[in-house]
Protein backbone atom coordinates (compact mmCIF):
# COMPACT_ATOMS: atom_id res chain seq x y z
CA UNK A 1 0.00 0.00 0.00
CA UNK A 2 1.76 3.38 -0.94
CA UNK A 3 0.91 5.84 1.32
CA UNK A 4 1.32 9.77 1.07
CA UNK A 5 2.61 11.87 2.76
CA UNK A 6 2.06 15.11 4.28
CA UNK A 7 4.49 16.52 6.73
CA UNK A 8 3.32 19.44 9.05
CA UNK A 9 4.15 22.71 8.55
CA UNK A 10 4.17 23.26 12.07
CA UNK A 11 5.62 20.64 14.35
CA UNK A 12 5.05 21.01 17.94
CA UNK A 13 6.79 21.35 20.82
CA UNK A 14 7.20 17.84 22.81
CA UNK A 15 5.15 17.70 26.65
CA UNK A 16 8.33 17.00 29.46
CA UNK A 17 7.47 13.34 30.55
CA UNK A 18 5.88 14.46 34.14
CA UNK A 19 2.85 15.82 32.51
CA UNK A 20 1.80 13.76 30.11
CA UNK A 21 -0.95 11.79 31.52
CA UNK A 22 -3.53 9.61 29.42
CA UNK A 23 -4.03 10.79 26.08
CA UNK A 24 -4.00 14.63 26.58
CA UNK A 25 -1.14 15.33 24.12
CA UNK A 26 -1.28 13.82 20.32
CA UNK A 27 2.08 13.83 18.04
CA UNK A 28 2.15 16.23 14.97
CA UNK A 29 0.52 13.52 12.77
CA UNK A 30 -2.03 11.37 11.80
CA UNK A 31 -2.59 8.15 9.37
CA UNK A 32 -5.93 7.86 7.49
CA UNK A 33 -7.60 5.92 4.89
CA UNK A 34 -10.66 5.13 3.30
CA UNK A 35 -12.43 2.19 2.16
CA UNK A 36 -15.91 2.02 -0.34
CA UNK A 37 -17.76 -1.22 -1.16
CA UNK A 38 -16.57 -2.47 -4.69
CA UNK A 39 -13.15 -0.62 -4.56
CA UNK A 40 -11.51 -1.96 -0.78
CA UNK A 41 -9.51 0.41 0.75
CA UNK A 42 -7.57 2.93 -0.78
CA UNK A 43 -6.79 7.00 -0.23
CA UNK A 44 -3.39 5.71 2.91
CA UNK A 45 -2.08 8.94 3.70
CA UNK A 46 -0.39 10.51 6.34
CA UNK A 47 -1.50 14.42 7.22
CA UNK A 48 -1.10 16.98 9.47
CA UNK A 49 -2.80 15.84 13.21
CA UNK A 50 -5.97 17.78 13.07
CA UNK A 51 -9.78 17.93 13.11
CA UNK A 52 -11.65 15.36 10.91
CA UNK A 53 -14.44 16.30 8.61
CA UNK A 54 -17.73 14.56 8.81
CA UNK A 55 -21.20 14.88 6.94
CA UNK A 56 -23.85 15.32 9.17
CA UNK A 57 -25.67 12.16 8.55
CA UNK A 58 -21.98 10.20 8.54
CA UNK A 59 -23.51 6.49 10.19
CA UNK A 60 -21.01 7.13 12.86
CA UNK A 61 -22.88 9.98 14.37
CA UNK A 62 -26.31 8.19 14.68
CA UNK A 63 -25.58 4.50 14.63
CA UNK A 64 -22.28 4.19 16.50
CA UNK A 65 -20.52 1.95 13.88
CA UNK A 66 -16.68 2.20 15.60
CA UNK A 67 -14.32 0.10 17.03
CA UNK A 68 -10.92 0.75 18.15
CA UNK A 69 -7.55 -0.83 19.31
CA UNK A 70 -4.96 0.05 21.71
CA UNK A 71 -1.35 -0.74 22.12
CA UNK A 72 2.42 1.03 22.49
CA UNK A 73 5.41 1.93 21.28
CA UNK A 74 8.10 1.79 23.97
CA UNK A 75 11.69 3.13 24.37
CA UNK A 76 14.42 0.71 25.24
CA UNK A 77 17.11 1.57 26.72
CA UNK A 78 19.31 1.69 24.08
CA UNK A 79 17.23 3.95 22.17
CA UNK A 80 15.49 1.82 19.67
CA UNK A 81 11.69 2.01 19.91
CA UNK A 82 9.45 -1.32 19.63
CA UNK A 83 5.53 -3.27 19.25
CA UNK A 84 4.39 -5.28 21.64
CA UNK A 85 2.41 -8.13 19.76
CA UNK A 86 1.01 -5.75 17.53
CA UNK A 87 -0.16 -8.49 14.84
CA UNK A 88 -2.41 -9.38 17.69
CA UNK A 89 -4.40 -6.08 17.64
CA UNK A 90 -4.48 -6.01 14.37
CA UNK A 91 -6.14 -9.77 14.18
CA UNK A 92 -8.69 -8.04 17.10
CA UNK A 93 -9.57 -5.52 15.59
CA UNK A 94 -10.60 -7.20 12.54
CA UNK A 95 -12.71 -9.78 14.77
CA UNK A 96 -14.09 -6.22 15.69
CA UNK A 97 -14.86 -5.23 12.65
CA UNK A 98 -16.73 -8.52 11.54
CA UNK A 99 -19.10 -8.18 14.72
CA UNK A 100 -19.70 -4.77 13.25
CA UNK A 101 -20.31 -5.06 9.57
CA UNK A 102 -17.06 -3.02 9.11
CA UNK A 103 -14.48 -3.82 6.84
CA UNK A 104 -11.34 -5.97 7.60
CA UNK A 105 -8.32 -4.36 6.73
CA UNK A 106 -5.57 -7.01 5.03
CA UNK A 107 -3.26 -7.92 8.06
CA UNK A 108 -0.18 -7.20 5.80
CA UNK A 109 -1.77 -3.65 4.82
CA UNK A 110 -2.66 -3.21 8.70
CA UNK A 111 1.07 -3.79 9.98
CA UNK A 112 2.89 -1.77 7.28
CA UNK A 113 0.63 1.67 7.93
CA UNK A 114 1.21 0.85 11.62
CA UNK A 115 4.49 0.47 11.18
CA UNK A 116 5.35 3.19 9.18
CA UNK A 117 3.14 6.03 10.77
CA UNK A 118 4.78 5.21 14.25
CA UNK A 119 8.51 5.06 12.56
CA UNK A 120 8.03 8.79 11.00
CA UNK A 121 6.17 9.75 14.71
CA UNK A 122 9.33 7.89 16.74
CA UNK A 123 10.81 10.44 17.81
CA UNK A 124 7.69 11.18 20.00
CA UNK A 125 7.99 8.19 22.17
CA UNK A 126 9.35 9.14 25.34
CA UNK A 127 12.31 7.47 27.23
CA UNK A 128 11.34 8.52 30.75
CA UNK A 129 10.75 5.37 32.94
CA UNK A 130 7.37 4.20 32.37
CA UNK A 131 6.32 6.42 29.73
CA UNK A 132 5.47 4.92 25.93
CA UNK A 133 3.74 6.14 23.08
CA UNK A 134 0.18 5.32 23.22
CA UNK A 135 -1.31 4.34 19.58
CA UNK A 136 -4.80 4.18 19.09
CA UNK A 137 -5.54 2.91 16.03
CA UNK A 138 -9.73 3.65 15.10
CA UNK A 139 -12.35 2.92 11.98
CA UNK A 140 -16.16 4.04 11.81
CA UNK A 141 -18.95 3.76 9.64
CA UNK A 142 -18.93 7.16 7.06
CA UNK A 143 -21.75 6.18 4.77
CA UNK A 144 -23.98 9.59 3.96
CA UNK A 145 -26.85 8.86 4.45
CA UNK A 146 -29.80 8.16 7.24
CA UNK A 147 -30.30 4.72 6.16
CA UNK A 148 -29.93 1.69 8.52
CA UNK A 149 -27.62 -1.19 6.71
CA UNK A 150 -24.25 -2.24 6.96
CA UNK A 151 -21.28 0.31 6.35
CA UNK A 152 -20.42 1.05 2.71
CA UNK A 153 -18.07 3.73 3.24
CA UNK A 154 -15.45 3.28 6.20
CA UNK A 155 -13.08 5.38 7.32
CA UNK A 156 -9.62 3.99 9.58
CA UNK A 157 -7.47 6.17 11.48
CA UNK A 158 -4.08 6.21 13.65
CA UNK A 159 -3.41 8.80 16.51
CA UNK A 160 -0.81 8.76 18.62
CA UNK A 161 0.28 10.22 22.22
CA UNK A 162 3.02 10.16 24.41
CA UNK A 163 1.42 8.89 27.76
CA UNK A 164 3.05 9.10 31.06
CA UNK A 165 3.68 6.33 33.65
CA UNK A 166 0.98 4.80 34.89
CA UNK A 167 1.98 4.84 38.53
CA UNK A 168 3.27 7.71 39.15
CA UNK A 169 4.06 7.13 42.96
CA UNK A 170 4.72 3.15 42.87
CA UNK A 171 1.79 0.58 42.26
CA UNK A 172 -1.08 1.19 44.11
CA UNK A 173 -3.91 -1.40 44.51
CA UNK A 174 -7.07 0.15 43.86
CA UNK A 175 -10.86 -0.54 45.24
CA UNK A 176 -13.48 -2.10 43.39
CA UNK A 177 -17.61 -1.75 43.73
CA UNK A 178 -18.91 -4.98 42.41
CA UNK A 179 -21.93 -3.73 40.17
CA UNK A 180 -24.98 -5.31 40.57
CA UNK A 181 -27.48 -3.43 38.31
CA UNK A 182 -25.87 -2.57 35.06
CA UNK A 183 -24.51 -4.86 32.73
CA UNK A 184 -21.43 -4.33 30.59
CA UNK A 185 -22.50 -7.12 27.56
CA UNK A 186 -24.85 -10.33 27.07
CA UNK A 187 -23.27 -13.31 25.12
CA UNK A 188 -24.45 -12.83 21.39
CA UNK A 189 -23.68 -9.23 22.24
CA UNK A 190 -21.07 -6.58 21.30
CA UNK A 191 -18.90 -7.62 24.34
CA UNK A 192 -16.11 -9.07 22.39
CA UNK A 193 -16.11 -6.44 20.35
CA UNK A 194 -13.69 -3.59 21.10
CA UNK A 195 -15.84 -0.53 20.30
CA UNK A 196 -17.63 2.49 21.60
CA UNK A 197 -20.30 1.75 22.30
CA UNK A 198 -19.93 -0.77 24.85
CA UNK A 199 -17.84 2.34 26.76
CA UNK A 200 -20.64 4.68 26.35
CA UNK A 201 -22.97 1.82 27.87
CA UNK A 202 -20.86 0.98 30.73
CA UNK A 203 -20.02 4.95 31.59
CA UNK A 204 -22.80 5.25 34.42
CA UNK A 205 -22.03 2.18 36.63
CA UNK A 206 -18.25 3.75 36.45
CA UNK A 207 -19.17 6.63 37.35
CA UNK A 208 -21.77 5.80 40.33
CA UNK A 209 -18.89 3.67 41.46
CA UNK A 210 -16.09 6.65 41.72
CA UNK A 211 -18.70 8.76 43.45
CA UNK A 212 -18.47 6.44 46.57
CA UNK A 213 -14.85 6.03 45.88
CA UNK A 214 -14.22 3.59 43.94
CA UNK A 215 -12.15 3.93 41.50
CA UNK A 216 -13.72 1.22 38.61
CA UNK A 217 -16.52 -1.97 38.65
CA UNK A 218 -16.45 -5.28 38.55
CA UNK A 219 -18.81 -6.59 35.85
CA UNK A 220 -20.83 -9.68 36.51
CA UNK A 221 -22.56 -11.83 33.85
CA UNK A 222 -25.82 -9.62 31.91
CA UNK A 223 -28.01 -12.51 31.79
CA UNK A 224 -27.75 -13.63 35.96
CA UNK A 225 -25.62 -11.21 37.47
CA UNK A 226 -23.94 -14.49 38.71
CA UNK A 227 -20.92 -14.38 36.92
CA UNK A 228 -17.65 -12.70 36.76
CA UNK A 229 -16.45 -10.96 33.68
CA UNK A 230 -14.35 -8.07 33.36
CA UNK A 231 -12.95 -5.35 35.95
CA UNK A 232 -13.36 -1.70 34.26
CA UNK A 233 -11.91 -1.88 31.40
CA UNK A 234 -9.54 -5.11 32.14
CA UNK A 235 -9.61 -7.86 32.36
CA UNK A 236 -9.47 -9.52 35.80
CA UNK A 237 -7.43 -12.30 37.27
CA UNK A 238 -7.78 -14.10 41.13
CA UNK A 239 -5.28 -16.08 43.02
CA UNK A 240 -7.46 -18.55 45.14
CA UNK A 241 -5.57 -21.39 47.26
CA UNK A 242 -2.43 -21.05 45.10
CA UNK A 243 -4.24 -20.85 41.50
CA UNK A 244 -4.53 -18.28 39.17
CA UNK A 245 -8.48 -18.09 37.86
CA UNK A 246 -9.07 -15.72 35.18
CA UNK A 247 -13.24 -15.84 33.69
CA UNK A 248 -12.79 -17.72 30.47
CA UNK A 249 -13.69 -15.67 26.93
CA UNK A 250 -17.42 -17.00 26.15
CA UNK A 251 -18.55 -14.29 23.95
CA UNK A 252 -19.15 -11.36 26.67
CA UNK A 253 -15.50 -10.77 27.49
CA UNK A 254 -13.04 -8.74 25.96
CA UNK A 255 -10.03 -10.75 24.37
CA UNK A 256 -6.80 -8.80 26.06
CA UNK A 257 -4.25 -9.16 24.74
CA UNK A 258 -2.31 -8.85 28.23
CA UNK A 259 -4.71 -11.32 29.54
CA UNK A 260 -3.38 -13.83 27.25
CA UNK A 261 -0.16 -12.92 27.67
CA UNK A 262 -0.24 -13.08 31.54
CA UNK A 263 -2.04 -16.94 31.04
CA UNK A 264 1.38 -17.56 28.56
CA UNK A 265 3.86 -16.49 31.40
CA UNK A 266 1.87 -18.23 34.10
CA UNK A 267 1.81 -21.70 31.91
CA UNK A 268 5.65 -21.30 30.95
CA UNK A 269 6.71 -20.70 34.56
CA UNK A 270 4.57 -23.42 35.84
CA UNK A 271 2.39 -21.66 37.84
CA UNK A 272 -1.02 -23.27 38.00
CA UNK A 273 -3.75 -21.46 35.86
CA UNK A 274 -7.21 -21.97 34.48
CA UNK A 275 -9.43 -19.90 32.65
CA UNK A 276 -13.03 -20.99 33.73
CA UNK A 277 -16.39 -19.06 34.92
CA UNK A 278 -16.17 -18.16 38.51
CA UNK A 279 -19.06 -17.10 40.38
CA UNK A 280 -19.27 -14.34 42.73
CA UNK A 281 -20.42 -16.42 45.04
CA UNK A 282 -17.47 -18.74 44.75
CA UNK A 283 -15.75 -15.21 45.19
CA UNK A 284 -17.61 -14.03 48.06
CA UNK A 285 -16.32 -17.40 49.92
CA UNK A 286 -13.04 -16.75 48.70
CA UNK A 287 -12.98 -13.80 50.62
CA UNK A 288 -14.61 -15.04 53.60
CA UNK A 289 -12.24 -17.81 54.10
CA UNK A 290 -9.21 -16.14 53.41
CA UNK A 291 -8.43 -18.28 50.01
CA UNK A 292 -8.73 -15.53 47.82
CA UNK A 293 -4.99 -14.42 48.02
CA UNK A 294 -4.65 -12.14 45.15
CA UNK A 295 -6.60 -10.15 42.87
CA UNK A 296 -5.85 -8.08 39.94
CA UNK A 297 -7.22 -6.27 36.47
CA UNK A 298 -4.62 -6.59 33.49
CA UNK A 299 -4.87 -4.46 30.32
CA UNK A 300 -2.46 -2.36 28.06
CA UNK A 301 -2.54 0.80 29.98
CA UNK A 302 -1.26 -0.31 33.16
CA UNK A 303 -0.09 -3.66 32.20
CA UNK A 304 -1.50 -4.99 35.83
CA UNK A 305 -3.35 -3.11 38.34
CA UNK A 306 -3.53 -4.94 42.29
CA UNK A 307 -7.26 -5.17 43.70
CA UNK A 308 -6.41 -3.75 47.35
CA UNK A 309 -10.18 -4.35 48.12
CA UNK A 310 -13.58 -5.49 46.82
CA UNK A 311 -16.99 -3.95 47.46
CA UNK A 312 -20.19 -6.37 47.32
CA UNK A 313 -23.49 -5.26 47.97
CA UNK A 314 -22.02 -2.75 50.62
CA UNK A 315 -19.63 -5.30 52.62
CA UNK A 316 -15.70 -4.25 52.21
CA UNK A 317 -13.58 -6.94 51.82
CA UNK A 318 -9.44 -6.61 52.02
CA UNK A 319 -7.44 -8.18 49.33
CA UNK A 320 -4.09 -9.17 50.31
CA UNK A 321 -4.26 -6.40 53.02
CA UNK A 322 -4.97 -4.09 50.57
CA UNK A 323 -1.10 -4.44 49.23
CA UNK A 324 0.41 -5.65 45.89
CA UNK A 325 1.12 -9.57 46.01
CA UNK A 326 4.09 -11.34 45.12
CA UNK A 327 2.58 -12.71 42.23
CA UNK A 328 0.94 -9.76 40.49
CA UNK A 329 4.09 -7.90 40.99
CA UNK A 330 5.99 -10.80 39.13
CA UNK A 331 3.65 -10.73 36.07
CA UNK A 332 4.22 -6.98 36.44
CA UNK A 333 8.06 -7.18 36.58
CA UNK A 334 8.15 -9.65 33.40
CA UNK A 335 5.64 -8.05 31.11
CA UNK A 336 7.37 -4.07 31.54
CA UNK A 337 10.81 -6.23 31.40
CA UNK A 338 9.78 -7.21 27.87
CA UNK A 339 8.28 -4.19 27.17
CA UNK A 340 10.93 -2.22 27.81
CA UNK A 341 13.34 -4.37 26.85
CA UNK A 342 14.64 -4.58 30.27
CA UNK A 343 15.09 -8.39 30.20
CA UNK A 344 15.48 -10.65 26.79
CA UNK A 345 12.14 -11.45 25.23
CA UNK A 346 11.87 -15.36 24.96
CA UNK A 347 8.43 -15.45 23.55
CA UNK A 348 9.21 -13.58 20.53
CA UNK A 349 6.16 -11.23 21.41
CA UNK A 350 8.65 -7.68 20.62
CA UNK A 351 8.72 -6.00 17.26
CA UNK A 352 11.31 -3.30 16.82
CA UNK A 353 10.55 -0.94 14.59
C1 LIG B 1 -8.96 -3.16 25.68
C2 LIG B 1 -9.74 -3.83 26.74
C3 LIG B 1 -9.18 -4.78 27.61
C4 LIG B 1 -7.71 -5.09 27.67
O1 LIG B 1 -7.14 -5.54 26.47
P1 LIG B 1 -5.58 -5.43 26.23
O2 LIG B 1 -5.42 -5.99 24.87
O3 LIG B 1 -4.93 -6.26 27.26
O4 LIG B 1 -5.21 -4.00 26.35
C5 LIG B 1 -10.02 -5.41 28.52
N1 LIG B 1 -11.33 -5.12 28.59
C6 LIG B 1 -11.91 -4.19 27.79
C7 LIG B 1 -13.35 -3.92 27.92
C8 LIG B 1 -11.13 -3.52 26.84
O5 LIG B 1 -11.70 -2.60 26.06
Amino acid sequence: MNIAITKTAAPKEKPASDILGFGKYFTDHMFMMDYTAGEGWHNARIVPFGPIALHPASTVLHYGSEIFEGLKAYRRADGKVQLFRPLENIRRMNRSAERMCLPPIPEDVALQTLTEFVRLEQEWTPSAAGTSLYLRPFMFGNDETLGVHAVHNATYVIIASPVGSYYKEGINPVKIMIETEDVRAVRGGTGEAKCGGNYAASNRAGQRAEEKGYSQVLWLDGVERKYIEEVGAMNVMFKIAGEVVTPMLAGSILPGITRKSIIEVLKNEGIPVCERRISMEELAEAMENGTLEEAWGCGTAAVVSPIGELNYNGKQYAVNNGEIGPVTQHLYDTLTGIQWGKIEDTYGWTMEL
